[in-house]
């Protein structure tokens, strides 16, 4: 059988006056007028508990817009029960009909379920319109037709040679136990791919997102649930992650880890597989995206308003919290005063607010605790002589978690907010003599404890061209006179080295590669 060839989903612009705009406002209305009781998902079964935790939008703590049922250990197993008992049926049914699940979800987002799950992004994770239709609706649209596609490219590859009296073949099995699929709270994209790459070559998934995307997660799961995904092949659960940890990673099946977050979190995630390797059936496989300190570096020939608006977008565009965010920006000289003034222009035109008033560019970070570290970040930066902040420095908590773009501009480049992930609106900036380009490719590469995105904008080739060669580890998604943000499933798979991850780039068939554990079969005639 052959799957469609996927297209990229077109992007709505949610332009004044249109019917597209109009819809998403109701879908949102909708959204603030209802309380939600939100269950998890185990065995195809909402399950309730008596735990509540409450879901506010970060831009407005006061309006709670639902509640979930907290489960604990006795929840994850269930879960892992669930997954193991769907596994038999599901690894067995045929791979153009698991793929016919995923294209129908991929249907269901792009026509009925868009507005509503674009207002869930945008009300959970306080994500603008524009973002929210490339993160939420069109991104997890070309996840979902993408992966289909790799998928069929994997089974129907060519198989083995084969010589005379033999035949060899290649069996892509699913892996021998459960998949853990852990998801982050900034792009629902990513909380619908993490368990469907995997569930789609044949695996049963426990799924735990964020507590801060569950809003969102639990629209998906009824979104796969109408296209068909049997029960308990996915199975969500809102559990600490110490107590789903210490289930699930002493489990004998667990058999592979699907993970976005933090470096930190993974870092102890592997050490604890480590520990535990001798319980295990088989070796798990392990796949995280994590932290980030993307860089854009500006050449003396750069185009100036290029720079500008990619420092700009690349950096505040859903307040930095992408993981592939501009945070440290290395400009030379020459050309800085233009590109300051430029990017002060820029800024000075943000508004910021709620998502519901779609005129709100910027709004609020995603909780407490980051609200906390970047006001800490910035009043030191404040409080430093060596340092000017050339943009924004307010910030304010009272209705929700409003951090004020700012940029803090460094004299050296190994500056604390040069070198840690801050993940929110805040940059550094380092500007340097141009004859110094050299250098501070040098500078950049050795203090790139993450790998995710790098950019270089430049005219001269001999420019572009060293940075590309000298920042070749530094960025595993690396941009020539563009932000380093926006990656598009199909066009650049994504995904970093170093502290960033194991590079398995989302949305290719790198990624889907890691779900299955081929047998070579040789019969003799
Ligand atoms: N793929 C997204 C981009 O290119 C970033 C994903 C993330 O934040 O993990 O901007």
């Amino acid at each position: 059988f052959n799957v469609p060839t996927p297209v990229n989903e077109p992007i709505l612009d949610y332009a004044p006056g249109s019917k597209e705009r109009q819809l998403l406002k109701e879908a949102i209305a909708e959204a603030r007028s209802k309380q939600l009781e939100i269950p998890m998902h185990i065995a195809g079964k909402a399950v309730h508990t008596d735990q509540k935790g409450n879901i506010t939008p970060p831009h407005d703590h006061q309006h709670i817009l639902g509640k979930y049922s907290k489960g604990d250990s006795s929840h994850v197993q269930q879960a892992i029960d669930a997954a193991l008992a769907a596994k038999a049926d599901w690894e067995n049914l045929a791979w153009e009909h698991r793929a016919a699940i995923f294209l129908k979800a991929a249907d269901l987002i792009a026509g009925p379920y868009r507005y509503k799950l674009n207002a869930a992004t945008m009300l959970g994770q306080s994500k603008n319109a524009y973002q929210a239709e490339i993160d939420s609706a069109c991104e997890l649209i070309d996840f979902l037709r993408f992966n289909v596609s790799y998928m069929s490219d994997i089974y129907k590859q060519q198989p083995p040679v084969s010589s005379k009296g033999t035949w060899n073949r290649l069996e892509q099995r699913p892996l021998e136990g459960f998949v853990f699929a852990l998801t982050p709270f900034n792009f629902t994209a990513i909380a619908g791919n993490l368990p469907t790459s995997v569930a789609m070559m044949g695996n049963v998934v426990v799924w735990k997102p964020a507590n801060t995307q569950i809003y969102a997660a639990n629209l998906l799961m009824e979104i796969f649930k109408e296209a068909g995904l049997p029960d308990g092949v996915i199975n969500l659960i809102y559990v600490s992650g110490p107590v789903a940890g210490e289930v699930i990673f002493n489990h004998a099946d667990f058999a592979g880890i699907h993970f976005t977050g933090s470096t930190g979190v993974f870092q102890d995630i592997w050490k604890t597989i480590g520990t535990n390797i001798h319980k295990y059936k088989t070796y798990p496989r392990i796949v995280g995206e994590t932290g980030g300190k993307d860089f854009i570096l500006v050449h003396g020939s750069a185009d100036v308003e290029a720079s500008a608006t990619a420092i700009v977008r690349g950096a505040f565009e859903y307040q930095g919290q992408k993981c592939s965010a501009a945070s440290r920006v290395y400009v030379a000289q020459s050309i800085w005063p233009q590109i300051k003034d430029l990017m002060v222009r820029d800024m000075a035109t943000f508004k910021m607010g709620g998502t519901e008033d779609f005129s709100n560019f910027i709004n609020a970070v995603i909780d407490e605790n980051s609200f906390d570290k970047l006001a800490k970040y910035i009043d030191a930066a404040k409080a430093d002589p060596a340092v000017e902040i050339i943009a924004g420095g307010g910030y304010d908590k009272s209705k929700g978690y409003f951090i004020e773009p700012t940029v803090i501009v460094v004299k050296d480049p190994k500056y604390v907010t040069m070198c840690e992930e801050l993940f929110g609106p805040v940059l550094t900036l380092y500007v340097y003599e141009d004859a110094d380009f050299d250098q501070v490719i040098e500078i950049i590469d050795t203090t790139s404890i993450y790998a995710l995105t790098g950019a270089v904008i430049a005219q001269d080739r001999y420019a572009i061209e060293k940075a590309s060669v000298g920042l070749r580890n530094a960025a595993g998604n690396f941009y020539i006179n563009d932000k380093c943000t926006g990656a598009v499933v199909g066009q650049q798979p994504f995904g970093g080295a170093r502290g960033s991850g194991t590079n398995d780039k989302a949305g290719s068939m790198i990624n889907l590669l890691r779900w299955v554990s081929p047998r070579a079969i040789k019969e003799t005639f």
